[in-house]
């Protein structure tokens, strides 16, 4: 069950599935509350924040002869009135419908609506993104090494992984790339990244250019239980190369579960696209690659 719920599509906060926060929202109009000759009782809607499909909202009276339970969106197999997303592709890998199904690294969604809002939103939040990336990884990333990423991630289509959400993009940019060096990169002060490879840092935090350490994520995981709200976590591993001329053997110096804060990045969507804090530079860089990578057609719902 869906805890929290959206009332567009388009919009990156969510509310609680409570009356009265839904009253206040909805003012009880059309599309969200539908009530009238021929539709028995009133009922209420709203839209999944993970995969953007409308939902309907249950459990929030106490007198609508449901069993007591804990109010929550349940998703519609169909397009609903006034909602302007129904994609079923979205729809299978919304972690509530799998209840904790885990993703296979092949499996892969046509370009439906919601991916490719998915794939927008990279290019166009790309420095947030990072921002993300770094306060969780301790990595500043080069701009250098975002390029890298999001060109990999655009070029392989990686928006299409069923495991790729309209809130995890951050985390998967780093999920989807192949094991990369850190030589040279500076490792944010503060962060227990550093802390623990001080031995192969400067004094200002740069990894030195002799180091062999290397970086991947592994073992992305979402829970979507009953009641609860999905949790989802991915692992950061940094191996040192430098010794071991197998990959497999090189002895691993740091790993660290990431939990995956959605509303962070969620609230800083919501942060005026103007901001004097944005990147620039970044965002110049989604630019050139999303040329140079442009979307495929919406392929149709099935
Ligand atoms: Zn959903």
């Amino acid at each position: 069950m869906v805890l929290t719920f959206k009332l567009r599509a388009e919009d990156h906060a969510e509310h609680r599935v409570n009356l009265d926060v839904f009253e206040q929202l909805t003012r009880n109009t059309r599309p969200w509350y539908v009530s009238g000759s021929g539709v028995g009782a009133p009922r209420r809607f709203g839209v999944c924040p993970w995969c953007d499909n409308p939902v309907q909202l249950v459990g929030m009276l106490q007198t609508d002869g449901e069993r007591k339970q804990a109010a929550h969106g349940r998703h519609l197999n169909h397009r609903q009135a006034g909602f302007a997303v129904f994609d079923p592709h979205s729809l299978r890998s919304c972690p509530y419908q799998r209840k904790g199904r885990p993703f296979r690294i092949d499996e892969r969604a046509p370009a439906s609506i919601t991916r490719l809002k998915i794939r927008r939103l990279a290019i166009e939040q790309f420095d947030r993104l990072m921002l993300i990336l770094k306060q969780d990884t301790g990595i500043n990333y080069s701009s250098r090494l975002a390029a890298a990423l999001l060109e990999t991630w655009l070029a392989a289509e990686h928006w299409r992984y069923a495991g790729a959400s309209l809130r995890n993009i951050a985390w998967m940019l780093a999920y989807m790339a192949p094991n990369t060096p850190l030589k040279g990169q500076y490792l944010r002060d503060g962060s227990d990244l550093r802390a623990a490879l001080k031995d192969h840092v400067s004094t200002k935090g740069q990894v030195t250019v002799r180091s062999g350490l290397g970086v991947h994520f592994q073992n992305h995981k979402v829970s979507g239980r009953d009641g609860e709200d999905a949790a989802e976590t991915l692992e950061m591993v940094v191996s040192d190369f430098s010794a071991a001329s197998h990959s497999p053997d090189a002895p691993v110096v740091f790993s660290k579960q990431l939990k995956l804060e959605h509303s962070r990045f969620l609230r800083l969507l919501d942060t005026r696209s103007d901001h004097p804090a944005r990147n620039q530079e970044l965002l110049a860089i989604a630019d050139q690659l999303a040329a140079r990578f442009p979307p495929p057609p919406l392929e149709e719902d099935q």
